[in-house]
């Protein structure tokens, strides 16, 4: 470790993806004046991963510190806004629920609506699930409109939002930013790096044209590769195949197709399954798969069958291992992004899990020299997020009704973390939820709506039964009417787009 008083200033950002431009972006917003010196090694001769173009709505919070507009954001990048992510297939063939952002009805007294839905969907007086919340309807209707807070009784008040964009053009996007603020971005690929004989810190970063590149911190943003994690200190990475079995991806753009839907669609193939993401300008989409359970030709035949316009390119494969390293901070390296860790983007995690990284390194920033406690905070938080997201995805294989094909049967019937089996047992048998830790990513809403559209048999909170069936079913008509009125009032998602933040047809430079 450095003594305390090393100050650090030099920060070496190694990759520029969107991991790299990321935290270049933010960095130099928050660190601005702060007599630091940044820079960006890239490499164009290897390129970055060109995928992972859907998001969550906290990536609203990293343009907000970033000081990045949002409009000027939307039409470099062709991006749309995303309500949620439908679900088809997953639960029975033919059956689709939408995971939505935001809030679902409203409660009465301290019971959740879902308590009640459940109560009196077993005896067929409700409609699908989507209809009790603002976001999953709005949704189905396409229909999109920014949150209104002035009328905190409105559901309005309450819709949550994020975005499809595309990737290279976003990190397009924040390198401007990031050079304007004074990033310097040096184009070279790396071919080693020199560990200081003393503490075993790295020195410095050797380019293939013999440039060296040193740091007092280096963060590691090199993508799968984790050149100086993974490669130069060795730390180990864990695995979580066993729960998580698919392990390679298919990409492929198509023309795009009205109308513009304002969300993520995740259709559940016979191995894995396929995404959906509309752009203004194309649909981004993708097979994830299991190399077990299907052969590379037969994932691409299902993938391109399956394009709602003409594609625009051959399938571009991806491989992964699910799982994540031992350690994201590892002397004076800070893995970010696809380095520390990978979790397949079925819930569009891990450009969060990228933003929630570079602010953690904000609160614990070494400012005046490493120092181990700091090291191991940023350690445990890393280890805890990523185990608590993959919970979550692991709960969309587990809880299912297929088993038609060895892949489904398998993971229908796979042994799960303990920290999830209690999870669904306390759903299943009141279905409460209850959040364990500030840190957790998906809260009660999110849990709900996909334990329940993935079919997990859950009983009612005693408790609702103490309402009586008049007051509780009227109840139920008002979050439905005044959920159907205001999505009524909204407008299209292409229209809303047309009129506040169309891309020019060629993408911005
Ligand atoms: P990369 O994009 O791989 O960038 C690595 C950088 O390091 C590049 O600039 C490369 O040139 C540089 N580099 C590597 N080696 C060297 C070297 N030797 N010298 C110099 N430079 C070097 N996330 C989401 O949030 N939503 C999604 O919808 C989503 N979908 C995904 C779908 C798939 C199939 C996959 C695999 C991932 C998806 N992700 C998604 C994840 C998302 O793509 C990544 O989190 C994100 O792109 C960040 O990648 P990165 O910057 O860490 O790595």
């Amino acid at each position: 470790m450095n003594a305390p008083e090393t100050k650090i200033r030099k920060i070496t950002i190694v990759g520029g993806g969107t991991a790299g431009w990321m935290t270049a972006a933010l960095l130099s917003q928050l660190f601005n004046d702060g007599g630091f010196d940044i820079k960006l090694i890239e490499s164009d001769e290897i390129g970055t991963i060109g995928v992972g173009e859907a998001t969550i709505p906290a990536i609203r919070n990293y343009h907000a510190l970033a000081g990045l507009d949002q409009v000027a954001m939307i039409r470099a990048t062709q991006a749309t806004f995303k309500l949620g992510i439908e679900f088809v297939d997953w639960r029975a063939l033919g059956h689709s629920y939408i995971h939505g952002f935001g809030k679902i009805g409203q409660d009465l007294l301290w019971l959740h609506p879902h308590q009640f839905w459940l109560k009196y969907a077993a005896r067929g007086q409700t409609k699908h699930f989507d209809h009790y919340a603002l976001n999953c309807l709005a949704a189905r209707q396409n229909r999109f409109c920014l949150p209104d807070p002035r009328n905190p009784g409105s559901p309005l008040a309450d819709l949550d939002y994020a975005y499809h964009f595309d990737a290279s053009l976003f990190a397009r996007f924040l390198r401007a930013h990031a050079e304007q603020r004074g990033v310097t971005r040096i184009e070279g690929r790396i071919v080693s790096a020199e560990l200081r004989p003393e503490d075993g810190h790295v020195d410095h970063v050797l380019l293939s044209d013999g440039r060296r590149v040193d740091g007092e911190l280096f963060i590691d943003c090199s993508g799968m590769r984790a050149l100086l994690l993974g490669q130069t200190l060795g730390v180990g990475y864990e695995e979580w195949s066993h729960w998580l079995p698919c392990d390679r991806a298919l990409a492929v753009p198509c023309e795009s197709v009205v109308p513009l839907t304002p969300y993520t669609r995740s259709t559940a193939r016979a191995a894995g399954w396929q995404w959906r993401i509309p752009l203004q300008h194309r649909i981004g989409n993708g097979h994830v798969y299991s190399s077990a359970h299907i052969s590379d030709d037969e994932a691409a035949d299902v993938l391109l069958a399956n394009l709602d316009g003409r594609a625009l390119a051959d399938p571009r494969p991806v491989r992964f291992t699910p799982g994540r390293r031992d350690k994201s901070w590892e002397r004076n390296v800070v893995a970010i992004g696809l380095s520390s860790g990978f979790l397949e983007p079925l819930e569009s995690t891990s450009i969060h899990l990228i933003q929630t990284a570079i602010l953690r390194l904000v609160a614990l920033f070494p400012g005046a020299g490493i120092n181990a406690a700091d090291v191991a905070e940023y350690n445990r938080q890393t280890s805890f997020e990523f185990e608590d997201v993959r919970d979550f995805i692991i709960a969309h294989y587990k809880v299912t009704e297929r088993e038609d094909t060895p892949f489904w049967a398998y993971v229908r019937n796979m042994d799960i973390p303990d920290s999830l089996s209690a999870r669904l047992e306390l759903f299943r048998t009141s279905a409460r939820f209850f959040g364990q830790q500030k840190a957790e990513l998906f809260r009660e809403e999110s849990w709900v709506q996909v334990l329940l559209g993935q079919g997990l048999q859950a009983q009612h909170d005693p408790m609702v039964d103490l309402i009586p069936d008049e007051q509780a079913l009227g109840f139920l008509r008002d979050i439905e009417e005044v959920i159907a009125d205001v999505a009524q009032a909204m407008p299209d998602h292409a229209a809303f787009i047309a009129k506040h933040c169309r891309a020019p047809a060629t993408p911005l430079n």
